[in-house]
């Protein structure tokens, strides 16, 4: 640089900087550049994090007090410049460059602030670096020496040229996101200046000239300096202030977050804010939930707790399932969802984890009741058709065998009725463990619902262990009553049986094979075990068409009553008929009631059923004799239902019949449930004038203290106890036994299927009322019985046993016979 000229560019370049300045004035530069540097950015951090007027207004102190770092450091440089000639400063200039620079710097912030966007930063960083050109050059410009200067302009094109780019790159890094980029923002800056600065210095050739003067206006350094130094402690007391915003803005962001994270303390969710991956506070949720402490916590990577999460690819609120990794690797199922909180001027990201043990623990308990019966445990009809679907897809493959039992209780809806839900809830339950105590791990039990359970025989099944299984849940359920809060309870099974895949190719049919097989059971006797016969579907074909039929014999007419005579055992004279219904089939004939009586009970059917017979009896009765009466039949299902005494009284007023006339039959089964309300019934028949009778005594349930409890009129002896007598002493004995044991009760005894004439005087030698049988007659139809009647009373002295009509037959399909006619 001197007067010499120096080949190399980058020995000039170096020589300039270590032997043309004073190192001590140098140092003030940097001092003054950096403190400067700092306010700055300490107050365009304060703008940033203040709004409106205040913000542009420190924005603006900004941008001045980064002008003002840019031109002091210049003119300290060049104050430690020392040509060894004197100096002096153009005033007009240096002010120009200090505004070249404060408008340099206003514009490209300007433009900075617009977008953040790469070019656009790019664009203010030139923008800037014009600025700190102008203000270098033009600064130069005002420099002023005793001789004459020299440009070397291959030195300041080029610098210019490669420093604006370079300003540009730093400011791209300032806005950029890349935390390296960002770091190399202000080494990039530094860059730019010293190129400019030193390169402007470089270029400058001085050749001294004791003849130039001065102009008038030229300010010496002495002038100067002070300015300098002013603007240099203005940026000192800029950058306290700084100083100071920064700290009551971290102040501001520790209790913010100290509020955050009691605010966290009480959410039942577990929270995590976090910076950048790291976690910065964890609330006692998250302690509770790791089994980790707080401080172990914060300063650690989301992933320790969250490892699978990827929070990167988790967007603002969604909610996502993952695991957290608490103390000693437990896993606990969660579910986050992430949010960004702002918190002072900064972004964090809160991670809300919500446990879901609770929540799994409970749809898994819902799932699970979803299956189960919630009354005995035992999987319901939902889950057993899945077990069952399941099973005979294996069994498919394997070959073994698979069994399905269908289990009906008997007589369980009279436990139910009787005794109360409660106690038929416990039968149920017992039920269910005494079938689970037997299957063991032979099977699967199941309620498929009511009183209807099922178990599948899995593993080596053949038809004969089956059967065997089968034969002692009967045996289990029947034989053994069970004991319900002190009461005994007897209860039965009937077992249908079907085998896989012989009775069914696929879970419903077998299904509802053994089902029929079930029905078969329960309709031959109850508390047996039916195995599934392919003639079964036939039945119910059957069945089906016979309710189907029964309801057209009502509708038209094909249902017709028949009378039988009930003979008087003292005087052997008729004094009543017994009322019993036929069907006449238009291609069957003649159908006795056994045939269809259970059908029409099971289907309602007995109801308008039995108002018919009622009221077809009650007016051809009142065409009789005044002293005849008529019995007719009520089924248990008729008697239970509230309207039966009024749909009796309305027969007998529509027909004129006396009440006195009428006598209705029960059998013991009416008596079993609901006593209160048939004790009722019963009193309001009688008290109306109509008697009550108890059919076929003696083959039911019921015990002598019945006789005590409801008031009957007639008891009337079944056929069963009169077939053996003479013969067997044993019947003899019993219907001794009931005769005189209603006539000591008071009670009128009939005695029914009498068929010989050794038990019509038996009859009469025992004392009962009166005599029921085909000894004297067999049922028949009205015209016929009306003239039966007259021609047997009108017999003098009637002597039945000599005297005898023989009666008429009448031509009845049993239910035997109609078996045969349907092959059944
Ligand atoms: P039940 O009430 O015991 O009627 C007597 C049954 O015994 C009648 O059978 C009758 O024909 C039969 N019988 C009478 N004397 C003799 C005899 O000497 N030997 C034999 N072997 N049998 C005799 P039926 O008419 O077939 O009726 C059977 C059952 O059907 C009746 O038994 C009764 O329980 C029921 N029933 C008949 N008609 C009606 C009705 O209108 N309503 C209701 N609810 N049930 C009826
Ligand atoms: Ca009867
Ligand atoms: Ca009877």
């Amino acid at each position: 640089m001197h007067n010499h000229l120096r080949h190399s560019l980058v020995a000039q370049i170096l020589d300039c900087i270590v032997d043309a300045h004073d190192r001590h004035t140098m140092l003030l530069a940097a001092l003054v550049c950096a403190v400067g540097i700092y306010a700055s950015i300490a107050i365009a951090r304060h703008a940033a994090r203040s709004s409106g007027a205040v913000r542009i207004r420190w924005g603006s102190t900004s941008v001045l007090s980064s002008g003002c770092t840019a031109w002091a450091t210049h003119f300290i440089v060049l104050l430690a410049y020392q040509p060894n000639m004197r100096v002096a400063f153009e005033p007009v200039l240096t002010a120009i460059s200090l505004t070249c620079a404060v408008v340099g710097i206003g514009g490209g912030v300007v433009v900075s602030l617009s977008s953040r966007r790469g070019p656009r930063q790019f664009a203010a960083g030139v923008i800037i670096g014009v600025g700190v050109a102008a203000l270098h050059y033009v600064g130069q410009s005002a420099y002023l020496v005793q001789g004459t200067i020299r440009w070397d302009l291959t030195l300041v094109i080029p610098s210019i040229i490669v420093s604006l780019p370079i300003f540009g790159f730093s400011m791209m890094a300032i806005a950029s996101r890349n935390r390296t980029w960002q770091t190399c923002a202000a080494p990039l800056m530094l860059l730019g200046i010293a190129i400019l600065h030193f390169c402007g210095m470089a270029a400058m050739t001085l050749q001294q000239d004791p003849s130039i003067e001065f102009p008038s206006d030229a300010v010496a350094p002495q002038t100067i300096t002070p300015i300098v130094a002013g603007i240099s402690l203005a940026l000192i007391a800029l950058a306290f202030l700084g100083w100071r915003f920064d700290l009551a803005a971290t102040a501001r962001i520790r209790q913010d977050r100290k509020r955050l994270r009691d605010l966290a303390d009480v959410a039942l969710e577990g929270l995590l804010i976090t910076q950048n991956n790291i976690i910065i506070a964890a609330n006692r949720s998250i302690e509770r939930l790791s089994g980790l402490k707080q401080d172990d916590l914060t300063g650690s990577e989301v992933s320790r707790l969250l490892p699978a999460l990827e929070l990167t690819t988790l967007l603002e609120n969604e909610e996502r399932e993952a695991n957290l990794i608490g103390v000693d690797g437990i896993i606990v199922p969660v579910r986050v969802l992430r949010s960004t909180v702002p918190l002072g001027h900064s972004v964090q990201t809160v991670i809300a984890v919500r446990d879901q043990r609770e929540r799994l623990r409970t749809e898994e308990k819902m799932r699970r009741l979803a299956f189960a019966d919630p009354l005995t445990g035992l999987p319901n009809r939902t889950k057993f058709t899945e077990l069952l679907e399941r099973h005979t897809c294996t069994e498919r493959r394997t070959d073994q065998g698979l069994a399905i039992l269908l289990i009906d209780l008997d007589s369980f809806k009279i436990v139910n009725d009787t005794l109360g839900h409660a106690v038929g809830d416990a039968v149920l339950q017992d039920v269910s463990i005494r079938l689970s105590t037997l299957v063991k791990d032979r099977g699967i039990v199941a309620r498929l619902g009511g009183d209807e359970f099922v178990v599948m025989l899995t593993g080596d099944v053949s038809d004969v262990s089956a059967f065997d299984i089968a034969s002692k849940v009967v045996e289990q359920l029947g034989a053994r009553p069970f004991d319900i809060d002190g009461r005994t309870i007897h209860i039965g099974a009937s077992v249908g049986l079907a085998l896989f895949p012989e009775d069914g190719g696929d879970p419903s049919s077998l299904l509802r094979n053994a089902d029929l097989a079930m029905y078969l059971a329960k309709s031959e006797g109850k508390g047996t075990v039916r195995r599934f016969e392919k003639i079964l579907h036939e039945r119910l074909q059957e069945r089906q068409s016979l309710e189907a039929g029964l309801r057209i014999a009502l509708s038209s007419g094909q249902l017709e009553v028949h009378y039988q005579p009930l003979v008087d055992a003292a005087s052997g004279r008729i004094t009543s008929a017994e009322a019993l219904v036929r069907w006449r089939h238009p291609s069957l004939g003649l159908i006795a009631p056994a045939t269809f009586i259970s059908l029409a009970e099971e289907t309602g059917l007995i109801v308008p059923l039995g108002t018919f017979v009622l009221k077809t009896a009650c007016a051809e009765a009142a065409t009789w004799p005044p002293e005849i009466g008529l019995a007719v039949n009520l089924s248990p299902a008729q008697f239970h239902d509230k309207s039966i005494a009024s749909i009796v009284a309305s027969a007998i007023e529509d027909a004129h019949l006396l009440p006195q006339r009428l006598e209705v039959e029960v059998t013991e089964g009416v008596l079993l449930a609901d006593t209160g309300a048939t004790l009722e019934t019963l009193n309001r028949l009688r008290s109306m004038g109509v008697r009550v009778s108890m059919d076929d005594f003696g083959t039911g349930y019921s015990s002598l203290s019945y006789l005590r409890r409801f008031p009957f009129d007639r008891l009337k002896i079944d056929r069963s106890f009169v077939r053996g007598i003479p013969s067997d002493a044993e019947s003899v004995a019993i219907a001794r036994a009931i005769i005189t044991m209603s006539t000591c009760l008071g009670l009128l005894v009939t005695v029914e299927g009498v068929e010989t004439a050794e038990q019509y005087a038996f009859a009469v030698s025992e004392g009962c009322t009166s005599i029921q049988g085909y000894y004297i007659s067999r049922p028949m139809r009205a015209e016929a019985f009306a003239a039966f009647l007259i021609a047997w009373n009108n017999q003098a002295p009637p002597n039945p046993s000599t005297g005898r009509k023989i009666a008429e037959k009448s031509i009845v399909l049993h239910h035997s016979d109609l078996r045969s006619v349907l092959n059944w």
